[in-house]
Formats: structure tokens, sequence, C-alpha cells
């Protein structure tokens, strides 16, 4: 009889452990799910954030953004306005202001999220704002920089001020100078052969040997993507024609080897004298963006100088 009830208790009791330890189990699988839903969200926001800070370039840095949300949750479009976006073309739009600045507010414009992936969104929205504040910093400082730091040549606003300065000069003293603006021919036909990266290496070799074939005294710059400007002091069209040709023969005839591959590439310039072209900064850069375009349309790896429409 004792023995029943012992055994009795006994079963009960193993029945109530069996029990407990299922629940406990359960509640162990439950946390793992969490567990494991916040580890593919911890490696989703990694990875996506590696993605996004691969560029300093804005509008890279969105166009990577809005091709990596896509892999997480589902977006319908995804736009970033640089001003307050406004218009009924934007009703089924969520916006997004993101202050990047005092001054500068950019608007992040998404639909059709569905309600579960909104606070998703949210902590990927942050991880944007991050790559397209630091994307926004590197370019001003490009901006305040001396020198570009691909070319070693001077920037673009460096450049345009010391210009300023020499009109000033020149004007005093009734100087010549001359202006070349410098542009690689067919250059983006070598970025999409050859890829951003021997691109690079070109513009670099490009402003190397710009610089040997000038003066101390002369100023190169970089003035917009594959495009150089070129200050000549104390310059007439005759000295300014022969030191454009030297430049242009100097890089036609360069080999330059890139990685694994040897390439030749050519360059256009046009010039302009001050003050016979122009008596203001822009009106010289004017004349000599069309003399630059004279020497494209009329077959490139050339020299023009500006001369009156006739
Ligand atoms: P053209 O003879 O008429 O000047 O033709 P182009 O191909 O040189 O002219 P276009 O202006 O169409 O192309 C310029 C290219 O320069 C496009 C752009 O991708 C490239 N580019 C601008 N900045 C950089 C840079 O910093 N690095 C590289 N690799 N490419 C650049
Ligand atoms: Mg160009
Ligand atoms: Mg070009």
């Amino acid at each position: 009889m004792w023995n029943l009830v012992k055994i009795k208790k006994d079963r009960d009791f193993a029945k109530s452990e069996y029990d407990r330890l299922s629940l406990e189990n359960t509640q162990i699988k439950l946390s793992n799910l969490d567990l494991e839903k916040s580890a593919l969200t911890t490696i989703a926001l990694y990875d996506i954030t590696k993605e996004i800070c691969r560029s300093l370039d804005e509008d890279k840095v969105f166009a990577s953004f809005r091709e990596q949300i896509n892999k997480y949750i589902r977006v319908g479009d995804c736009k970033l306005l640089r001003e307050e976006p406004k218009g009924a073309q934007y009703k089924d739009y969520l916006v997004f202001p993101l202050s990047i600045d005092k001054m500068t507010t950019r608007y992040l414009l998404a639909s059709q999220i569905r309600g579960e992936d909104k606070d998703k969104f949210h902590i990927l929205t942050q991880q944007f704002i991050l790559g397209i504040k630091r994307a926004h910093f590197y370019q001003k400082v490009q901006e305040l920089a001396i020198t570009d730091s691909l070319t070693a040549s001077y920037s673009r606003r460096y450049l345009l001020d010391r210009f300023k300065e020499e009109i000033k000069r020149c004007e005093k003293l009734k100087y010549n100078f001359a202006f070349l603006m410098v542009d690689i021919d067919h250059f983006k036909d070598y970025n999409d052969r050859y890829g951003h990266l021997v691109g690079d290496a070109i513009l670099k070799e490009v402003a190397r040997t710009i610089k040997e074939n000038i003066r101390q005294i002369d100023l190169v710059g970089r003035y917009g993507g594959e495009e150089f400007s070129v200050i000549l002091t104390e310059t007439d069209k005759a000295g300014a024609r022969f030191a454009a040709e030297r430049i242009r023969q100097a890089i036609a005839q360069k080999e330059i080897k890139v990685y694994d591959e040897t390439l030749k590439v050519t360059i256009s310039i046009g010039i302009s004298i001050f003050a016979q072209n122009g008596q203001d900064a822009q009106s010289i850069i004017d004349t000599a963006d069309q003399a630059l375009y004279q020497a494209k349309q009329t077959g490139r790896n050339k020299v023009c100088i500006y001369s009156l429409p006739r």
C-alpha cells in the first residue's frame, strides 16, 4: 500500500517535471527565434551600412541604399529630393526629412511600405543618414581644399581665386595671360571599357604631364571631372599656342601604364587670352570653353585659340 502511494507520488512529480521542462523548452525555442531575428536585423544593418559607406558621392550613397533596402523590406518606390516635396504626385509617399547640417536638409520619400516594415525602415534610414552626412562633409572638405586629392593639382575653388587675382594684377600692370581649358578626349569610353580605377589613373597621369610641361609660375587646377584649367602668366597668343601644343603632344605620345594595360589618350585644348578675348573671369572662361568646343568639333587631339565669330 505504502509502495503504491510512493509510486503515484513519483509519477506525479515526474509529470510535473516533464511539463515544467516542456514549457521551459518552448520558451527557449521562442527566445532563440527572437535572437535569430535580431541577429538577422543586425547583420542586415551591418551589410547595408557597409554598402552605403563604400561611396562618398551623395547620389551613389542613395542608389546603394535603395538597392540594399529592397533586399530586406518591400518598398514600392524610393526617392531622395533636395527640395521639400510639394504637389499631388507625392501624396502616396511617406516623407522623412533628413537634416544634414544647419543649412542642408534632404527628403527621403518612400511609398507602399507595409505596417510591419515601418520600424525596420526607420532603423535603416538612420544608417542612410550617416552615409549621406559622410558624403556631404567629404564634399565640403573637397571644396575647401587647395589641392585636388586625386590629381594633386589645385582644386577648382583655389584655382578660380588665383585666376581672379591674376586678372586684377594683369589689369594693373597691363600684362597678358593665357587661360587654357584642357579636356580629355572620349574619356567616358576609357571609364566604360577599363573601369573607373583606370580612369582615375589616367587623370593622374594627364595632370602630371601638364605640370611637367609648364613653368613653375604657371598654375594648373582640376576644373571639373576630366577637365583641367591652366593659367600661363604673362603669356601672349603665340606663347600660349606653343605651350599648349607642347602639352598636347606630350600627352599624345605618352604610354600610360595602368595595372596590366598600356593606354594612350589625347586631349583637346581651348585657349583664351586676357585681355584680348575677355576682361573678366566669366568671359575668359566662356571664350576658352568656346575654343575647346571648336577643338572637339574639328577632330579632337587639337589646340584652338578663341577667335571672334565672323
Ligand atoms: P569628349 O571627347 O567629348 O570630351 O568626350 P568625353 O567622353 O570625355 O566626355 P564626357 O563629358 O561625356 O565624359 C566625361 C566623363 O568623365 C564622364 C565621367 O564619368 C568621367 N569622370 C568625371 N570625373 C571622373 C573621375 O574623377 N574619375 C573617373 N574615372 N572618371 C571621371
Ligand atoms: Mg568634359
Ligand atoms: Mg572629355
